[in-house]
C-alpha cells in the first residue's frame, strides 16, 4: 500500500497533507509527512501551498502557508526549523538552541546543509522539494529523527548514507532500528537524464556486487547518451547498502511529474514553481 496517505483535514479549507501512515499510527507523538501544493494562500504559479522562501513568492504568503502546515502537523510554528539547501551532502545535528531557525527568513536558516538530524523533542525538521527525493529517517528507540533532501547530486554524493552514519555516530542509533521513508518525487516515468548524470550514478554504484542486478532497473537507456533514471530506487538501494533493512524502508509510488494537480514539479513546469515540504518531529506531550 502507498505509505504516504492523505491526512484527514481539520476543516474543509486548509492545507492538504500526506502522512507516513505506518509511522504516525505506530507513534502518535511523532509527526511525519509531505505537503501537496493544495490548500494554501499563494497565487499564480505558486498556487497555492508553496512552503519555500527562495522561489520569489510573496513572503507573507509563504509564512502564512508555513503557519497553516505547522498547525495541521500539531506543532507550534516556533518549532519549524530548516536549512539552506545547496544540493550537497553535509548533515547537520540540530540542537535545542537552533529550534525555529530559518522559519521566517533564509538568512537565519542553518547554512549549507541538505540533511538535518535531531533527538530534541519539539523540533520540527523541514526541507523543500519540487521533484527531488525526500528521505525521512526514524529511530524510535533512541528517539532520533532525520530528513535529507536528495536530488541527483545529493543522491550520488550519498546523502542518505551520510545521514544514517551521523545518526549512528552522534546518537548511538543501531542500524537495525533505523527506519526510512522515501517520499513523493520525480519517478523514472518522467525523469530523463544525460550522460553526465548517468556516469555519476554508475560511479556511486561501482564496486557493489548487488548493484549489477539493480542497475538495469535504475538506469533505462533511451536515445543515445540518455536514460530514464529511477532516483527513488537508487536511494532505496543506497540505504540498503548503508545497512538499513529493506523491510524498514517505505517507498512512495507518487510521481511529482505525473501529478501536477497535486504537486509542484520543477521539470514539468519549466522551473518556475513552488515547493512542497517534507517534515518530521516529535511533538511535546
Ligand atoms: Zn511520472
Amino acid at each position: 500500500m502507498e505509505p504516504f496517505q492523505l491526512q484527514k483535514p481539520e476543516a474543509a479549507e486548509g492545507p492538504v497533507l500526506l502522512n507516513v501512515k505506518k509511522w504516525t499510527e505506530a507513534y502518535p507523538e511523532l509527526t511525519a509527512g509531505f505537503t501537496t501544493r493544495n490548500g494554501g494562500v499563494s497565487s499564480e504559479h505558486f498556487n497555492s501551498l508553496n512552503c519555500a522562501l527562495h522561489v520569489h513568492d510573496n513572503e507573507a504568503d509563504v509564512i502564512h502557508n508555513r503557519e497553516l502546515v505547522a498547525k495541521a502537523c500539531g506543532m507550534p510554528f516556533e518549532a519549524w526549523t530548516c536549512g539552506e539547501q545547496v544540493h550537497g551532502s553535509h548533515v547537520h545535528v540540530v540542537t535545542e538552541e537552533e529550534r525555529g531557525k530559518g522559519r521566517l527568513n533564509r538568512e537565519d536558516a542553518i547554512q549549507n546543509t541538505d540533511s538535518l538530524v535531531t533527538d530534541v523533542t519539539g523540533v520540527l525538521l523541514t526541507s523543500f522539494y519540487a521533484d527531488c527525493v525526500p528521505l525521512m529517517f526514524l529511530d524510535p528507540i533512541q528517539r532520533v529523527v532525520g530528513l535529507a533532501h536528495a536530488g541527483w547530486k545529493g543522491t550520488v554524493s550519498n546523502i542518505g548514507a551520510a545521514t544514517v552514519h551521523k545518526m549512528q555516530e552522534q546518537f548511538g542509533c543501531r542500524i537495525e532500528h533505523i527506519q526510512a521513508a522515501i517520499g513523493p518525487s520525480i519517478g523514472s516515468c518522467c525523469y530523463e537524464v544525460d550522460e553526465r548524470v548517468i556516469g555519476e550514478v554508475r560511479r556511486v554504484l561501482a564496486g557493489d556486487p548487488q548493484a549489477e542486478q539493480v542497475q538495469n532497473d535504475i538506469i533505462r537507456p533511451t536515445t543515445s547518451g540518455h536514460a530514464m533514471l529511477d532516483l527513488r530506487e537508487l536511494n532505496r538501494h543506497l540505504l540498503i547498502q548503508a545497512g538499513i533493512l529493506a523491510t524498514n524502508i517505505e517507498c512512495t509510488t507518487l510521481c511529482t511529474g505525473c501529478n501536477i494537480d497535486m504537486f509542484y514539479s520543477h521539470r514539468m513546469e519549466g522551473g518556475t514553481t513552488g515547493r512542497m515540504m517534507s517534515w518530521i518531529g516529535w511533538k511535546k506531550g
